[in-house]
């Protein structure tokens, strides 16, 4: 089929290049540091795997190691941001990324951490109620908590996780077959644990929808937001889900192994009869320092920190949420739709290797990633991404993801990735 003249012009870098000027988020690309392959500035498309360094972070981090030399232990009332109450600069920025009450969320461990702790919480299987629905090839640190979970309580993972799997010829999921599984293991569900965008397929689950369905069988609903935070507008609250947690290092810039998230609906938090492991710094703030018997949770989702904050893990986050706070999810979210779906347009019409893209093509169903799975030359591909300084990322068998994020990535970084791509024999 002919192309129209519009349309044909939509695949020049002259055009991408016009749609560069004409954002206005371009500028946030300084930002960030951006790294380099083969000595020349690579075009990153991993920020789904690791975000980029925001250019404060360096600043940021010095001025906490500057306050340790300086101030020593009275460092944690005395430095600039006092470190005894460091996971409060965070508070109003985290509530806003997922969509929360400010009690609802807080920054602390790392993500398995944070899964394992409330899990601990929300999964308490009875003889009858047991089973926990997740993906079938979640990503690898889910599926051994939700296994270990299980076996912790006595169970077969066997029989208590059901797997929810893509109909036969499909890769990805649809939302009348997630509600019709919930239904179906209605007497014996305990809990459904899913990615809210699943880290192979970029697909975005319907999380209101599944929570609902969870409610009504009388089980609960936690989403790991790994892919989903700082790439979706997201509204826990308001959808009522249950728990959530999230790392700060993949679409929230923090640096490898950053602090991550957790998220506890309103009703729960407040509820002291629910489980949670102590630790001080879950203990009620105001006579946390009189280092007494007896554990007496936060009434927030504080109560599920145990330990001080890790202030200098912490320090970059600050700089990556500046970024958010002063963009917004909305503003990202709106670039994203554009900057993904040209990469869609430009990538579909090639002919000269032979991909599927299996992320959902409904931009409701899906964030700024694309998983191209090769029926052949997909490693080749990707060598040949790599000698043009484009950073992608591999996943066997033959997956090449690709995540444009609406920071840092440019159309005209798009528009490269196509035309390296056009130019594989
Ligand atoms: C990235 C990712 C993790 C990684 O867990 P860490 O504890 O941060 O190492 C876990 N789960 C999902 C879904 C992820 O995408």
């Amino acid at each position: 089929m002919a192309l129209t003249a519009e349309l044909q012009q939509k695949f020049t870098r002259k055009y991408a290049l016009e749609m560069d000027d004409a954002d206005d988020l371009a500028k946030y690309r300084t930002a960030f540091l951006h790294p380099k392959l083969h000595g020349k500035k690579a075009i990153y498309f991993c920020g789904n795997s690791l975000g980029l360094q925001p250019v404060k972070a360096r600043d940021y981090l010095q001025e906490e190691l500057d306050d340790w030399a300086e101030y020593g232990v009275e460092g944690h009332f005395e430095a600039k941001r006092p470190w005894f109450k460091y996971h409060h600069y965070f508070t109003q920025s985290a509530a806003r990324l997922v969509g929360a009450k400010e009690s609802e969320v807080v920054m602390c461990n790392t993500l398995s951490v944070n899964l394992h702790l409330l899990m601990l919480s929300f999964y308490r299987p009875t003889k009858k109620r047991f089973k926990i629905i997740m993906e079938a090839g979640a990503f690898p640190s889910d599926m051994y908590a939700v296994e270990t979970q299980v076996k912790m309580h006595g169970f077969d993972p066997k029989t208590a996780i059901i797997e929810l799997t893509p109909a036969k010829g499909k890769h990805t999921l649809e939302l009348s077959d997630i509600l019709a599984t919930i239904k179906k293991h209605k007497n014996t569900l305990a809990l459904v644990m899913m990615g809210g965008v699943n880290y192979y397929t970029g697909q975005y689950f319907d999380m209101e929808k599944i929570t609902k369905a969870a409610h009504e069988v009388g089980a609960f609903a936690g989403f790991d937001l790994a892919h989903a935070v700082g790439n979706k507008v997201l509204h826990l609250h308001d959808w009522k889900v249950d728990f959530a947690c999230w790392c700060s290092y993949k679409y929230l810039n923090s640096g490898p192994g950053a602090v991550a998230g957790l998220y506890v609906y309103e009703k729960h938090a407040k509820d002291k009869k629910i489980f949670r492991l102590g630790g001080w710094w879950g203990h009620d703030e105001k006579t946390r320092f009189q280092m007494k018997k007896g554990f007496k949770p936060m009434p927030t989702a504080e109560s599920w920190q145990l330990s001080n904050a890790a202030v200098f893990n912490m320090a970059a986050h600050r700089a990556s949420l500046d970024i958010f706070d002063e963009v917004g999810m909305h503003a990202l979210a709106e670039k994203s739709l554009h900057l993904t779906g040209y990469a869609e347009m430009l990538l579909k019409s090639l002919t000269n290797l032979k991909f599927q893209i299996i992320t959902p093509e409904d931009s409701t169903q899906r964030g700024c990633q694309l998983s191209l799975l090769f029926k052949s030359k997909g490693k080749e591909t990707f060598e040949a991404l790599k000698k043009a300084s484009i950073i992608a990322d591999w996943r066997e068998p033959n997956v090449i993801r690709i995540a444009p994020v609406p920071l840092y990535n440019s159309f005209e970084d798009v528009y490269t990735l196509y035309d390296v791509m056009k130019n594989i024999s």
